[in-house]
Formats: structure tokens, C-alpha cells, sequence
């Protein structure tokens, strides 16, 4: 069968069958939490629900990465949270600072800019940081290099529903490279050349993409669709490939992290519009999940009932607002789409 077993069901059935039997293997993959102690009691639930709603099945381990030191109370009470593997990771000074290319006061002017003009985390140094290591650097730790598959978690986020197989096999017997669970539109002011820089970096380089329309509006412009990267289960190989370093090597020396506030999200969608095939884009549609104040829930009519979804009853389903990037997404992979107002709720 396709499903995955667990360890101890294939046991189980050796035991009683007595025939030798295949392992289901486990993907080479990790979660991976960038985050900083203070978040630690916004992050007890996140854990919680997803060893209850997935892992506690997988035992896939967790790489907690910090560019401070992890306090104690913080590893204590994150290791008694699972029973997978869990390691804390400091993460390298030279991928958490301002390369020289960057002039301080010129970067310092940016955020006093976009402070000013009330952009969301536009004066601070710290998100720019954490977006450009999001961008270029994580996939790029020591303690990641023999993995090839990732899923990133972040605190305060909440799972709705079971995930009863393995997302990770998933992506990998696909030919997955990218996923996601929303997809939505960018704040434009964070990004005032993002857009021109990839067009720019995609003619000098003759990168060809047959999707990349996606994300352009009638006039050629970005129409700031992008999948939101704080769910994410993608293919470390792919970020660690010469295309994709390339690429956001090309972005780094356009200055955009610093002098605008380019986050991770757009960088790695643009990037898969333009070195992935359409199809190595997954959304992960049965996933139930909320960040903030964006949430979304699969229809409860089917798959929903089975998986035990526990979608708060005033959910408002982002898939089914403005500013959601489905509709385009829906086009485009002409996927069936069903009612996905939920009686149940
Ligand atoms: P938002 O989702 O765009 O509002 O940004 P968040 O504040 O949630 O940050 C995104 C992720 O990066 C979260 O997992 C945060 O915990 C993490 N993060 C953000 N800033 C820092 C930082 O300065 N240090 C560390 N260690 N993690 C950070
Ligand atoms: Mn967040």
C-alpha cells in the first residue's frame, strides 16, 4: 500500500507474520524553528499540536536554530514537548550580519524611511536579518548539510487537523521540490524592486520559466502573489543548488534586504516560479493551519471529518478573502476545487 506504516505497525506485522517486510522509510528531513527564546510559551502549543496531530507517529527530529544563545528553561521545556530528537543551534555570525557590500548609514536611513512610514517591521535591522538568513543562509547549516528535506515551524502557529501520512515521503515520491498552505499578497512597500531584479536576473542568465506569469499582473508587474513561508516543507537540495544560490546571490548584491525589507517568502516563491516546473509547487490543501491572523481550513465535508479538524467555528477562511492568492493558484494548476464552507465546524 502507499501508505506509510509506523516502525512499530511494521513490527507488528512481523511479528505475527513471520515474513521479513520492508521498513516504510523515513524522508531525510528535519523541522526547522528559527526563533528566539521570549517566544517560548507562544511555541508550547505549536509543538504540542504538531507531535498530537502528526509527529508523535513520525518521530521526525527538530533543529531549533538562534542567533543568541538558547536559555535553559527554553531547551527544557521544548525537549519535554516530544520524544523525537530535538538540538539547539547557534546560528553562525556571517550568515546573521550586514555583508560589506551594505553601507551601514544607507541601510540605517531605509529603516528610519520605512519606520516613518509605519511598513510593517520596516525599522528593524533584526527582521531584515532574519529574512535574509530565511532567504539564503538556514539551508545552509552545518548541522543540515546531510539533510535533504525540510519543514519549517514557527511559534504561535496552529495545526487544525491530523496529517496521517508522511508529508515528506509525500514530496519526495512527487517530485515535490516547494510547498505551501497559503498563498497571498506581499506588502508592497517592502518590495519596490524585487520584481525588476528577478526579470533583470532572468534575462541576464536566460532563465526560461513556463509559470512565471503567475506572478505578474496584466501590466507585467508583480502582482505580489507569494506563498507565505512560515509553513514550509521543501527540499533542502534545491535551496543548496547552484540555481537557487545563484539567484539569491543576485539579490543579496542588489542590497534589497537591507535597503528595502525584501522578505523570504516572496525571494523563495519568485525563485520557484522561475527554477521549478509548475508541478514541483505543492499546496498542501488537507493541512489546517493559522499564522497570526490568516487561517485556513480544509473542507470539513470529507477529508476534514476523518483527519479530526478542530477549526474554531468563526474561522474565517483566508482562502476565501481578498488579498488571497488561491484564485490565481486554482487557474493555474486547475485543480478541483470544492464547497469548502464548512458545516461542521
Ligand atoms: P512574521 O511572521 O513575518 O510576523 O515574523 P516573525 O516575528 O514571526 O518572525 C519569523 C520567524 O523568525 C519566527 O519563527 C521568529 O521566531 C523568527 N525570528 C524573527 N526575528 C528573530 C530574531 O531576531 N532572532 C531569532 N532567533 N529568531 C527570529
Ligand atoms: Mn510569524
Amino acid at each position: 500500500s502507499e501508505e506509510p506504516k509506523t516502525r512499530r505497525d511494521a513490527l507488528a506485522e512481523m511479528a505475527q507474520l513471520k515474513i521479513p517486510l520492508n521498513f516504510e522509510p523515513r524522508a531525510n528531513a528535519s523541522f526547522v524553528v528559527l526563533i528566539r527564546n521570549k517566544e517560548l510559551k507562544d511555541f508550547l502549543p505549536t509543538i504540542s499540536q504538531l507531535e498530537q496531530r502528526f509527529n508523535h507517529k513520525f518521530h521526525y527530529p527538530y533543529l531549533f536554530l538562534n542567533d543568541k544563545p538558547f536559555s535553559q528553561e527554553f531547551m527544557q521545556k521544548v525537549a519535554a514537548s516530544t520524544t523525537s530528537n530535538v538540538t539547539f543551534a547557534r546560528i553562525p555570525l556571517d550568515h546573521w550580519s550586514m555583508p560589506d557590500f551594505i553601507d551601514p548609514d544607507q541601510a540605517l536611513q531605509a529603516r528610519k524611511q520605512m519606520g516613518a512610514n509605519h511598513v510593517a517591521y520596516g525599522g528593524s535591522l533584526s527582521y531584515r536579518h532574519m529574512c535574509r538568513f530565511n532567504s539564503g543562509f538556514f539551508y545552509k547549516h552545518p548541522l543540515l548539510q546531510n539533510v535533504d528535506w525540510y519543514w519549517r515551524v514557527e511559534p504561535g502557529v496552529d495545526f487544525y487537523c491530523d496529517i496521517d501520512y508522511d508529508p515528506f515521503l509525500f514530496m519526495q515520491r512527487n517530485n515535490k521540490m516547494y510547498s505551501f498552505v497559503v498563498a497571498l499578497e506581499e506588502i508592497e512597500e517592502t518590495i519596490p524592486t524585487l520584481w525588476e531584479h528577478t526579470l533583470e536576473y532572468m534575462l541576464k542568465n536566460n532563465v526560461t520559466s513556463d509559470w512565471m506569469s503567475y506572478f505578474a499582473n496584466r501590466d507585467g508587474d508583480y502582482n505580489l502573489c507569494h506563498f507565505w513561508s512560515n509553513f514550509e516543507i521543501a527540499s533542502l537540495r534545491w535551496l543548496r543548488s547552484d540555481a537557487y544560490e545563484a539567484f539569491f546571490k543576485y539579490l543579496d548584491e542588489a542590497k534589497g534586504f537591507f535597503i528595502e525589507r525584501w522578505g523570504d517568502a516572496p525571494v523563495h516563491s519568485l525563485a520557484a516560479g522561475m527554477l521549478l516546473n509548475r508541478k514541483q509547487v505543492h499546496l498542501f490543501n488537507d493541512i489546517g493551519y493559522r499564522h497570526e491572523k490568516f487561517a485556513r481550513c480544509p473542507d470539513l465535508s470529507n477529508a476534514g471529518l476523518e483527519r479530526r479538524c478542530q477549526c474554531p467555528k468563526d474561522i474565517d477562511n483566508f482562502d476565501n478573502s481578498k488579498g488571497s492568492c488561491l484564485p490565481q493558484w486554482k487557474s493555474l494548476a486547475s485543480i478541483e476545487w470544492s464547497n469548502r464552507d464548512s458545516k461542521e465546524a
